[in-house]
């Protein structure tokens, strides 16, 4: 079958996520046959450079030999088992692996299958903490720009009016402070103690993206800001909410964004690069203390009774373990290092465009932001058009420009992603 008769036939029944289904009247969906390593292959046999990792997902690229083999290995034995009352073995290695990567008071671990729901885990788990102990804290703090998810309560804590406005009236109430990303460092922690200082008593948790508000057109802020937050959510006693979905597994240069600021969350949110793209996964760390206010006799009613029907699936769980033996065996984090540096130089010469207003980089993220475009030109869909005629798949949001590669992407690779961009820029 071609392109379009695929396409034709997918659009008879299928809405698809973050689109206006009238735009694909103008813009084909393209139907993809295969894809390996940093390459996506339609039905027309073009190839496509896959520089957003698929949503950021693919952080091995596609089809990759090892995880391929290990999800093959699992899959003779056992595919999904309930995970109330009983457990498999890749569920234990998965956790012991992931208690062991990160800072040391976080030593328990709850299982969902997406990130929308790991923020709703944490959400809840945090609220519930304080009523298991007498209170009654029913108020969010989260970051001006922030995204940190579409169902309802992850919703409420975001702030990307896009996905937000029409649902505003039926969510549940929180609070924006001013975020680093937007205005300086000082001003930001000094508009949290405000927020902490005005609704004390109230507030649960401040949940915020380390280091990137992604969703939020890749806005980026300094690791020290966390650090200052840290010490501030202590002083007014609530919990910190570290939403690593997206900058988690390597992403900014370290394992974990956390790790830049040296702080330790009271919840740590994984998902997204958790699999390579192969599996929904996600997972929410969390303290001892937070796991024992939830520890009684099940009469007492403190129970913490989430529950999602692929919880812990089996697959996802050996799938995870070779993304963690793959970051192990092949020294991944350290190699990255050159590719960041290489990124940096070859996006440099950007800065000279009369169209470019800043080019922002942590880690295997990279994001350039034009200027001079009125949001109705749609500056982001040209680019984006432009660029998959030349077999280079990227996404702008808006007009913010993003690279965000599989960690597999040669120099080679790299050098095109940034040139073809490069090309466009100068000629739109
Ligand atoms: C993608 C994302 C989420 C939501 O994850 P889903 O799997 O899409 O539900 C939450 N927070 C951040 C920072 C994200 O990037």
């Amino acid at each position: 079958m071609t392109n379009n008769e695929l396409m034709q036939e997918d659009l008879k029944h299928i809405f698809h996520p973050c689109s206006q289904m009238k735009d694909y009247e103008t813009l084909p969906l393209i139907p993809i046959k295969k894809g390996k390593g940093a390459f996506i292959e339609d039905f027309e046999n073009n190839v496509y450079l896959d520089c957003i990792s698929s949503w950021w997902v693919n952080i091995f690229g596609h089809s990759n030999e090892y995880i391929n083999a290990k999800i093959n290995e699992q899959l003779q034995d056992l595919e999904h088992v309930i995970f109330a009352g009983f457990t498999h073995k890749p569920a234990i290695d998965l956790a012991k692996r992931l208690v062991s990567l990160t800072p040391e008071p976080l030593q328990k671990i709850f299982f969902a299958d997406n990130g929308s729901s790991a923020i709703e885990i944490s959400l809840k788990m945090s609220f519930q903490y304080f009523k298991n102990k007498g209170e009654s804290r029913p108020l969010f703090v989260s970051l001006e720009n922030s995204y940190h998810g579409e169902t309802m309560g992850a919703l409420a804590v975001s702030d990307t009016g896009l996905y937000k406005e029409v649902y505003e009236e039926i969510l549940i109430k929180s609070v924006h402070a001013k975020s680093p990303s937007l205005v300086p460092e000082d001003e930001a922690i000094a508009d949290m103690r405000r927020v902490l200082e005005e609704n004390k008593g109230k507030v649960n948790s401040v949940v915020i993206e380390p280091l990137i508000q992604c969703a939020g057109s890749m806005k980026m802020y300094d690791a020290s800001y966390i650090t200052k937050l840290r010490a501030l959510c202590d002083e007014f006693g609530v919990f910190l909410i570290a939403d690593e979905i997206a900058v988690g597994f390597g992403r900014t240069g370290t394992l974990f964004a956390i790790e830049q600021a040296n702080v330790t969350p009271d919840f740590l949110c994984l998902s997204k690069g958790i699999t390579g793209g192969y599996m929904p996964l996600s997972v929410v760390l969390f303290t001892n203390d937070i796991y024992d206010a939830f520890y009684c006799d099940y009469s007492e009613g403190k129970s913490f009774l989430d529950s999602h029907s692929y919880t812990g699936n089996t697959l996802a769980c050996a799938v995870a373990n070779a993304v963690l033996d793959i970051f192990e065996n092949e020294n991944v984090i350290e190699n990255n290092q050159a590719k960041i540096e290489f990124i940096k130089e070859q996006t440099k010469r950007f800065k000279d465009l009369p169209n470019v207003q800043e080019i922002r980089q942590r880690g295997m993220v990279c994001a350039i932001e034009l200027k001079g475009y009125a949001p109705s030109e749609r500056i982001g869909l040209t680019i984006f058009q432009e660029a998959l005629k030349q077999g280079v798949y990227i996404r702008p949001l808006g007009h913010v420009i993003y690279f965000m590669p599989p960690y597999i992407f040669t120099q080679e690779q790299l050098k095109k992603m940034i040139d073809t961009t490069y090309d466009i820029v100068t000629k739109i």
